[in-house]
């Protein structure tokens, strides 16, 4: 199944197809239907897309609920099925397949994956709650009423997570911890300051606060209850064989099984580890004159990264210099023409909210297709309270040239211009059910393609160093698979990650933490990125001359 790598590309092609023939009337008035019935049971996903019809809605993790949605999303694949794939428009048949690939996922997460029972950190209200005051919604007084009616059924919402919980890792067990405690904040003083701003009667005002606080109360229960947790064979963090194939299927959603994008892998870290070889030869003389070249190619390639990487920013300017960055991007897609970017459309460079420490160092939230009008946020993790030594060893992570790559990742032209043109599709579909693969696909193929037309002008250090960057997400790959459903050892991830793939300390250790709270995630990147470049290659032969970045048809 090729369909998510086509669904950017193919809504550019389609936008003109309308409806006509009645099979697909009858689809197009299915899907807006489903989509009413799917927002019930999943009003957390609606609100985070901008939909907030159920934003007042917290469901209850409990078995009756897991019922009703099994039975839920059966009779709506049996549904599904009554409509004639071969008949419907090509635009309908990817949101069929789309929607079948969802109904199927969901069903098997709740009957086999289980993961409400062994993953604590599945439950943590922060995110949905976070989002009344990060979307900026007015007036301010209906946001405290559904955030106060919302508050409801956190008490109860918790103690199911209680019952629901029987043998967690202790690597989840941790996160949900550090999570859970993050979320706090929202409660004891974002709801408590926005309730007081409203200058309510002392009789209602305490009627909000006490609320508030009974929720607090639920969210320090349940780290208690997970600080306290016996656990004498906690089950493994790993993913396992049993689930890794299917999970890769319904979330990757790729043309290529798990093996094969494996192997794939595999041989584009030998091409890049030849790549770089050639590159750090060359480089050589400038930075060591005529001392001895290391005879291990590896060794070499990591002696000319590390003196390269020592051009770093100061940690106190890691923020602004990525915020100067921006327009730049910006100005040098224009200048060639890549592609076309809505000038209207705001980014704003924000600090990491409490509740998403842990995963990442950097990443983008994007308004969703209900809310076009939202704010990009582009979220940076600070090196506040960092030891000089780990903030060295990310600077120098995130050095003079990585640091654009990422911008060029994260912002322009990546997620940020991908998700913009996401919320742009006549498919509904597509942009709720976002795919992953298609967008951190884009956004390493983006890399690529920026350096292709010339940015940093050619310069071989930012060659070498994109080459280590692209080797991260080829990196990614290996070891989720590896991790997962192969037993590797930390041992041989850090062997993996530092030796082959030139990595820091502290981005290594990052990785590993990673790789251990989250699965099949990391593989995203760069099996999107194959079937991206793959897409285009074969477009470019088709085009001959006339290919230029920009066409499409
Ligand atoms: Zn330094
Ligand atoms: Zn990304």
């Amino acid at each position: 199944m090729k369909k998510s790598i086509f669904s950017f590309l193919l809504f550019i092609f389609l936008i003109n197809a309308h409806a006509t023939n009645s099979a697909d009337v009858k689809f197009d008035m299915y899907k807006k239907a489903f989509l009413e019935r799917f927002w019930k049971l999943n009003p957390e996903w609606a609100s985070s897309i901008g939909n907030q019809k159920y934003t007042q809605l917290l469901l209850v993790p409990n078995d009756s609920q897991r019922i009703k949605e099994v039975a839920f999303y059966t009779k709506e694949l049996k549904f599904l099925k009554t409509f004639p794939l071969a008949t419907l428009s090509d635009l309908n048949k990817i949101d069929y397949k789309i929607i079948e690939n969802e109904l199927q996922k969901k069903i098997w997460q709740i009957n086999v994956l289980k993961d409400y029972e062994w993953n604590p950190t599945y439950y943590n209200v922060g995110e949905t709650f976070a989002t009344f005051f990060t979307e900026n919604r007015t007036p301010l007084k209906k946001t405290i009423d559904a955030f106060y009616a919302k508050l409801k059924n956190v008490h109860a919402y918790f103690e199911a997570a209680k019952a629901n919980i029987k043998n967690p890792s202790n690597e989840h067990l941790q996160l949900a911890i550090e999570q859970n405690e993050g979320s706090l904040s929202i409660f004891e003083n974002d709801y408590v300051d926005s309730v007081k701003a409203l200058r309510y009667y002392p009789e209602h005002e305490d009627q909000l606060l006490k609320r508030g606080k009974e929720a607090v109360a639920a969210i320090k229960s349940y780290i208690q209850f997970l600080k306290d947790f016996k656990n004498d064979t906690p089950r493994s963090f790993r993913l396992g064989n049993e689930f890794y194939a299917d999970k890769f299927k319904y979330e990757i959603q790729s043309q290529y099984t798990a093996d094969e994008i494996f192997a794939a892998a595999l041989q584009r870290k030998e091409y890049l580890h030849n790549e770089m070889f050639n590159i750090a030869s060359k480089l050589w003389p400038k930075y060591f004159g005529s001392q001895t070249m290391p005879t291990d190619k590896l060794v070499l390639i990591k002696k000319v990264i590390d003196t390269i990487s020592v051009q770093h920013v100061k940690a106190e300017n890691f923020k602004q210099e990525i915020e100067k960055q921006l327009p730049e991007l910006t100005a040098f897609v224009k200048a060639k023409n890549l592609i076309y970017m809505d000038p209207t459309k705001p980014l704003k460079v924000r600090k990491e909210p409490g509740y998403m420490v842990g995963v990442a160092g950097a990443s983008m939230s994007s308004p969703g297709p209900y809310e076009a009008k939202g704010t990009a946020f582009y979220n940076v993790g600070t090196l506040e309270g960092w030891s000089p030594e780990k903030a060295e060893s990310y600077l120098r992570e995130y050095n003079k040239y990585v640091l654009q790559i990422l911008n060029i990742h994260e912002a322009i032209p990546g997620h940020y211009v991908q998700l913009m043109y996401s919320n742009l599709s006549p498919s509904i579909i597509k942009s709720v059910f976002q795919n992953n693969t298609m967008i951190e696909g884009w956004a390493v193929y983006s890399e690529l393609m920026m350096l292709e037309n010339g940015y940093g002008n050619n310069e071989p250090e930012m060659w070498l160093l994109y080459y280590k960057w692209n080797l991260r997400s080829t990196c990614n790959t290996i070891l989720d698979i590896s991790v997962h459903s192969k037993n590797m050892s930390e041992a041989d991830a850090m062997d993996l990650l530092v030796r082959q793939a030139f990595q820091q300390k502290t981005e290594a250790e990052g990785k590993w933490h990673r790789v251990q709270v989250t699965n099949v995630q990391l593989d995203c990147y760069f099996t999107g990125f194959k079937e991206i470049t793959d897409l285009r290659n074969d477009y470019k032969t088709k085009l001959g001359n006339t290919y230029t970045v920009k066409k499409i048809q």
